[in-house]
């Protein structure tokens, strides 16, 4: 099993359409894939036609369940979605309040680490869409993942998001076993552009090529018909721009794993 958070505390970059597409790409590949939507605004929950606000079973009674001592059932928390191989650990607007109601508590860090363990026979891959914010949420899924995917939209600015994303994650390695893999996913990219060229260019000059995705994700209007019909793009039009560098990301994301 693999398990690749998403992350970077800048909003709007693409987090949930690479989680959303990558998996996509995967179930057509006969992959079960689970998606965790640990981000309070739950866009991925509601991309699969669930209304964050009416969710009564996700990532909140999972983190409940933990701080009560009770024995944790994931399962019995992960909805279907209308698609073969893809299932969702959907949130809620209540996970907005964990921080306040379990930050301090001990052992709340390994929560979601521990669930997905009882997952392992079941989904061969796992994504993890992260809140913007650092907090007891973004700190389970860094510690859960195996890889975090950090998408950095190619425009001025981006560059000071990355460098918080990494700063965020040295902090995590030090009470990790293993340190986290990363790779940086240039997102968003224009190039008719010219911050677009730029920024990636410094991407380049900053980043060693093992620490960069093999390919940029272009811009291309599909991603947004795609989420308003709620379907993952390679179910809905593989052929375009945008599906087709997920699905080359994808190849790269995947030699890692079986290197
Ligand atoms: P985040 O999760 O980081 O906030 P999203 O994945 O929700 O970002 O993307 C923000 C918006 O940009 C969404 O409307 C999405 O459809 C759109 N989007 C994401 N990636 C692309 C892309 N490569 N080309 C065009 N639109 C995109
Ligand atoms: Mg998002």
């Amino acid at each position: 099993m693999s398990i690749w958070a998403v992350s970077n505390q800048k909003g709007g970059v693409g987090k949930t359409t690479t989680a959303i597409t990558l998996a996509g790409w995967l179930t057509t590949r006969n992959e079960n894939v689970l998606l965790i939507d640990l981000d309070p605004h739950g866009s991925m929950t509601s991309y699969f036609g669930y209304d964050p606000d009416s969710i009564s079973q996700g990532v909140y009674q999972l983190f409940q369940q933990a701080a009560n001592k009770q024995e944790i059932n994931v399962q019995s928390l992960i909805l279907s979605t209308r698609f073969k191989n893809l299932h969702l650990l959907p949130s809620s607007m209540a996970i907005a309040t964990l921080d306040r109601q379990l930050g301090t508590q001990d052992g709340m860090g390994l929560v979601l680490a521990r669930a997905v363990l009882s997952l392992q026979d079941t989904y061969q891959h796992i994504f993890i869409d992260c809140p913007p914010m650092l907090g007891v949420l973004m700190i389970n899924a860094l510690a859960a993942c195996d890889r975090l995917l950090i998408p950095v939209q190619t425009e001025f600015l981006a560059l000071k998001g990355l460098d918080r994303m990494l700063s965020t994650m040295v902090m995590i390695n030090k009470a990790r076993k293993r340190p986290l893999q990363y790779t940086i996913i240039p997102t968003l990219f224009d190039r008719r552009t010219r911050a677009s060229i730029e920024t990636l260019r410094m991407i380049k000059e900053k980043y060693s090529s093992e620490k960069l995705a093999n390919t940029v994700i272009p811009v291309d209007t599909r991603f947004r018909e795609a989420s308003m019909k709620g379907v993952p793009l390679p179910l809905l039009n593989p052929h375009t721009r945008g599906a087709t560098a997920y699905n080359i990301l994808l190849d790269g994301l995947l030699d890692y794993e079986n290197k």
